[in-house]
């Protein structure tokens, strides 16, 4: 009885409890009422900061929605991340993570126990609305699917908030929300162009979601370290944009290839997700839903999720004009128009707004999120199997090795971090040991493929082999959505050896990853002397020119003492500012740092004090934007050219000039276009005329350096008439990146007759053998030569659709060859077709023209910053450039005097 009044009590008190909350929830405001206008509506989007400010009020006035701010962006702005669940789930929030992270880690579970967390559980669904600024709806479709989530009380909402988590990013890229929508409100009512002409985030543009494995930007850092490593979600969905002109929506399944690395059952994951997605959008009536189309499950870049136990949700609405309306076609409906089996019912409306946008983006993500709520137990059930599959692998190898003592310990170290960072187990030998029957020094580092993230660490370390698909047997190469290799080990210049069967040794996990620190010879009478194999020493080279401390370095291999050193070998005056820099880079770089009493006698260089550094980066330029990343992360004394640099003397201002790939002469020449865009923002961006390209050219006659990389090396050849010729067929149309042959190749699927057009034109052409979309290639390096001082003899280089070239006779040119293709095993990593074309050809130039010098790399080497050993080719040529000579009976002396100097 009293029992029974205890109940009765309790209830009464949830049930004003409820009420109560009925009452806030009521005083919410709707998001038309709050913003001012319908979500959707055309003319009007709602800002980001508004976005934040309402999720805020939403998470105080109902009890189903938390919000946190978990850092600032890049630009600095508020990067958030919104819970939300029922509040008896959000009541045990902390219990529900960590029954994910114990999922996760089948190694402390038996099934019996795995089975009651699975019970006890609630599947976690993260959805990050937007990564791509100008894909606008997603954005401001969310709002409203919160405000749904935080206040409804339909069946779908309740199964969603009862049986699941979700987890929202509201925005992936928050610098970009305020720089598409600003510049678009902005120009309301102006003849500039609408659509934001830079890359919309500050380094890296539309690639920001090409960095999940490199994790290079704080945005991505945020989101794997206090996101995906932190809740473990079952599953992430990607919500993005796709181009106006094909399906309305695409949906998974994705289409062929998967990386092998990926679990099945993740496949299976996308696919019912995906279905249900679909089947809630035509039940709606909303046609033109596609699956299997275009989308690939390739690249690790793109899919952090999926080598830790996540199906990747992906869905790509079709664009219009940011929030401009569209004006209708004339009653030709949009898009594809035959129905197929991945495209059931084609678009049958000639219009295509916001906010049809808007809705089919709450249709799907309320469709994938009360999917998983509905069958939570068999999706933590996977997530359990899949992880138990990870730390129990049936195929593969054992282990991968690194060993202690590698070229370039820095390149090591950034490895390391990389798969740390990623989740993977790392363990260092205690103790030499045997394995594979070669001997392994105690510091050797062993990462087994069997825990947790063995998918991740696996598909970073092997080779890639991407499978020969072909549009038909024997027929043309059907281009991948993205790049082809991505072996981390080769981007970073590591050893890394694989064991295929299990071996002993004694182990340590390591739970930091730090360089492993460099000995430092006592401050000598000489000079310091570092070698040139690691291309993090330039950060320590950048400091020492702030510093105003002279550095030399030798043009050729020499000894001293017993110790023999490399070409390029760093000479640095033992002043107090130097001995600071050398002994922080052996701790901060892992480099070690010999000294010399006596400086050798050998012929070498003085680097320019402050040597500065021009960067075309271009409005909209990714290759640009990273590049400023890069040059940023090394200290390197450096600007963005201007268009009024060059009503200046060029000489003056810059030792060196560096064109990042896709810096064409029209763009150089044109620029922004002056009638489009505000010559207040965007005059820097304009273009220099055939005057400015003129400059530009006495610019290197006058003593200048310029560094020109992937397609813009065509642009120098053309400035500078350098003597090199294309030695691979063209299979681009005329003008036309790589990039937008691809494009072109993958929108000939849109229509049969142009599929079959296609087709013909590829098959005549015998040129299309040539094929490269993103791969990893060996190149033979001549060490001796500045630009390639401290590369090993041979490693492989980045190549992207790029160029190979060969020497045409050229008068009083100086040219020399720094890297060429070998003759046989040019694919180290990836997907390459005619491989006969690079045998033996050129990839990296030098040339002297006039008193300037200029490096021509064919192949995008820095490409998204990933390959990070090839820095040392670009760093090396822009510090050499502006150098001076320093025969050798002056070295020693040269470098004594600086000494004196600084003392
Ligand atoms: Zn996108």
């Amino acid at each position: 009885m009293r029992n029974t009044l205890r109940l009765l009590v309790v209830a009464l008190a949830l049930l004003s409890l409820s009420s109560g909350r009925i009452t806030a929830q009521q005083a919410v405001p709707h998001p038309d009422q709050y913003f001012g206008f319908k979500i959707g509506a055309d003319g009007e989007l709602a800002r980001y900061p508004k976005i934040l400010e309402y999720f805020q009020l939403l998470a105080k006035q109902t009890d189903r929605v938390k919000f946190e701010e978990l850092g600032k962006t890049t630009m600095g702005n508020s990067y958030a991340l919104l819970k939300i669940s029922s509040p008896q789930n959000l009541a045990k929030f902390d219990r529900l993570v960590e029954i994910n992270r114990r999922l996760a880690d089948p190694r402390t579970l038996n099934d019996a126990e795995a089975q009651k967390l699975i019970v006890e559980g609630k599947p976690f669904y993260l959805v990050y609305a937007t990564i791509h600024s100008t894909e606008v709806s997603n954005g401001q479709a969310i709002i409203n699917i919160v405000h749904r989530l935080a206040t409804e009380n339909t069946p779908m909402i309740r199964q969603i908030l009862d049986n699941s988590v979700v987890l929202m990013v509201p925005s992936q890229n928050p610098d970009g929300q305020h720089l598409v929508v600003d510049h678009w409100y902005k120009t309301k009512g102006t003849n500039y162009g609408r659509v934001f002409p830079d890359l919309y985030h500050k380094y890296v543009g539309h690639d920001d979601n090409r960095d999940w494995f490199m994790f290079t930007q704080k945005e991505t850092r945020m989101n794997i370290e206090l996101v995906q490593n932190k809740y473990h979600p079952i599953i992430t969905h990607d919500m993005h944009q796709q181009g106006g002109n094909g399906s309305r929506i695409f949906v998974p399944p994705f289409t062929e290839p998967f990386d092998p690395n990926m679990h099945p059952l993740l496949r299976l994951g996308q696919a019912t997700v995906g279905q249900a997605m679909a089947s809630a959008l035509l039940a709606e009536g909303k046609e033109g839903v596609a699956w299997e189309d275009s989308y690939d499950m390739w690249t690790p870049a793109r899919q952090y999720m999926v080598y830790h136990g996540q199906p990747r949700i992906l869905t790509e609405i079709a664009n219009s004009a940011l929030a401009d309306p569209v004006t209708p076609r004339k009653g030709q409906p949009i898009g594809p128009q035959e129905s197929r089996a991945h495209f059931p019912v084609p678009y049958s409306k000639d219009t295509w707004t916001l906010g049809q946008q808007v809705d089919y983006g709450i249709t799907a993500a309320l469709a994938g999120m009360s999917h998983v709520a509905r069958y939570g137990t068999e999706w933590l059930g996977n997530y359990y199997k899949v992880h138990k599959d990870y730390v129990n692998p049936t195929a593969g190898p054992y282990a991968f090795i690194v060993p202690a003592a590698q070229k370039d310990p820095f390149g090591t170290y950034e490895m390391l971090e990389i798969l740390k960072f990623g989740e993977v187990e790392i363990h260092k030998a205690t103790a030499p040991f045997t394995a594979n029957g070669k001997q392994y020094a105690a510091g050797s580092w062993v990462i087994r493929v069997a825990q947790p993230a063995g998918a991740f660490a696996k598909t970073m370390l092997e080779k890639q082999v991407y499978p020969d698909l072909r549009i038909f047997p024997g027929g043309p190469p059907e281009p991948p959505y993205d790049v082809t290799g991505h072996t981390l080990w080769m981007l970073t210049g590591t050893t890394v050896d694989v064991a295929d069967k299990p071996f002993d040794a004694q182990l340590e996990l390591q739970k930091t990853i730090a360089p492993v620190p460099g000995t430092v010879a006592a401050r000598p009478k000489g000079a310091y002397l570092v070698s040139p194999d690691s291309y993090g020493f330039f950060k320590a080279v950048t400091e020492l020119q702030k510093a105003n401390v002279p550095v030399y370095r030798a043009a050729k291999a020499f000894e001293s003492g017993a110790q023999k050193f490399s070409a390029g070998t760093w000479v640095i005056p033992p002043v107090p500012a130097a001995q600071k820099i050398v002994e922080n880079a052996a701790k901060t770089l892992g480099v070690s740092v010999a000294a010399t009493d006596r400086v050798p006698a050998v012929d070498g260089f003085r680097l320019k004090p402050n040597t500065k550094v021009g960067l075309w980066k271009g409005a909209g330029n990714m290759p640009g934007g990273w590049l400023m990343w890069m040059l940023e992360q090394y200290g390197i004394n450096h600007e963005v050219v201007k268009s009024q640099d060059f009503t200046g003397d060029l000489n003056a201002k810059y030792d060196v000039i560096l064109l990042p790939s896709g810096t064409s002469k029209a763009r150089i020449v044109n620029g922004l276009d002056p009638k489009r865009n505000d010559p207040a923002e965007w005059s820097w961006a304009f273009g220099v005329g055939e005057d400015g390209w003129k400059k530009l050219r006495a610019f290197v006659e006058n003593g200048g350096t310029l560094l020109a990389i992937g397609s813009s090396v065509e642009t120098a050849r053309e400035l500078l008439d350098l003597p090199i010729e294309d030695a691979l067929p063209d299979r681009r149309p005329a003008g036309a990146s790589s990039a937008s042959a691809d494009a072109a190749l993958r929108d000939a699927f849109s229509s049969p007759a142009r599929l079959m057009q296609t087709l013909r034109d590829r098959v005549a052409d015998p040129q299309s053998l040539f094929y490269c979309p993103g791969s990893l290639l060996a190149n033979e390096f001549d060490v001796n030569n500045p630009v390639a001082w401290g590369m090993p003899e041979s490693w492989p280089v980045f190549f992207e659709g790029d160029q190979a070239y060969r020497l045409r006779p050229g008068f009083g040119v100086d040219t020399q060859v720094v890297s060429r293709y070998p003759m046989k095993n040019v694919l180290q990593s990836g997907w390459l077709l005619g491989e006969e074309y690079l045998r033996d050809q050129a990839n990296i130039l030098a040339f002297r023209i006039g008193k300037g010098y200029v490096v021509t790399y064919g192949s995008q080497i820095d490409f998204r910053t990933q390959p990070r050993t090839t820095f040392k080719l670009i760093f090396n040529a822009l510090f050499h450039g502006p150098s001076t000579p320093v025969p050798a009976a002056q070295m020693g002396k040269a470098a004594a005097t600086a000494t004196n100097e600084q003392q």
